[in-house]
């Protein structure tokens, strides 16, 4: 099949991950809501309770974005722990520190302009690191995978929540046509902005499937490693354990 928009190469369009968000920061959080209609706050209440956070707990949320997750932890590791939210791009993190401040939290959350693939962390440090929509993003995924393991302290889990491989074929080709051909329009209409919708969806194509990256994250040196199937596939929750 032929979607009519290869005619970019994709290291390019990866060069412009950061214009991408930049241009839909502000619409981000609407965007979320309007095209999983609503199930992204499932997903990821699913990888919150998953990750059992406890108080005083020191958790990296990285590519935290405008901090949907960074605020549900906040929560959970108040209130002597603390939450750092990393993200690359800096206007989604001045959304993001906006959102906190008005939800009451901002004071257990540290905000840092940081790529994942290279870390600004000592090793050892975290209880918890958790990325949410986020590796997707990241050019070099084994690099910031094996950050991840670096960062975090010995008995500490990471948790990675990502689009993945619909195995069901109906289903697959319904979600094709939604990605490709529905959700670019979409966000042409609601955030004048088509092209930032069509890498979406091809960004997700091109992520690994669930046993792909199960594998990657035991290479990059998780002791172990595991997923769960969210949405028939649609998003994958994999964790990893550092012993
Ligand atoms: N985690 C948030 C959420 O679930 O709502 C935000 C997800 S948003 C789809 C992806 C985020 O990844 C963006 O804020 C983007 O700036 C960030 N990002 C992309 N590449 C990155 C990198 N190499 N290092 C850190 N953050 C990155």
């Amino acid at each position: 099949v032929d979607f009519g928009f290869k005619e970019v190469p994709w290291e390019e369009k990866v060069k412009h991950v950061k214009s991408v968000f930049d241009s839909v920061a502000e619409k981000y959080d609407l965007m979320n809501d309007v095209m999983s209609f609503g199930i992204h706050r499932l997903w990821k209440r699913f990888a919150i309770e998953t990750a059992g956070v406890r108080p005083g707990m020191k958790v990296l949320d990285l590519a935290g974005g405008t901090g949907d997750l960074t605020r549900a932890l906040a929560r959970r590791v108040a209130p002597t722990g603390e939450v750092v939210l990393a993200d690359i791009n800096e206007n989604m993190v001045n959304v993001g520190r906006r959102r906190l401040v008005d939800a009451g939290v901002a004071q257990w959350v540290d905000f840092t302009i940081a790529n994942a693939e290279k870390l600004p962390f000592e090793d050892n440090a975290f209880d918890r690191v958790t990325i949410a929509f986020g590796l997707r993003n990241v050019t070099d995924k084994d690099a910031a995978l094996a950050e991840m393991v670096r960062v975090l302290k010995p008995g500490g889990q990471a948790l990675i929540l990502e689009f993945s491989r619909v195995e069901q074929p109906l289903l697959a080709k319904a979600y094709d046509f939604y990605s490709f051909h529905i959700l670019p329009r979409m966000g042409k209409t609601i955030a004048n902005d088509e092209e930032s919708y069509r890498y979406l969806a091809e960004s997700i194509r091109k992520h690994p499937d669930q046993e792909t990256l199960k594998a990657m994250m035991l290479d990059a040196g998780f002791d172990k490693a595991e997923y769960t199937n969210l949405s028939e596939g649609i998003v994958a929750l994999h964790r990893g354990w550092k012993y």
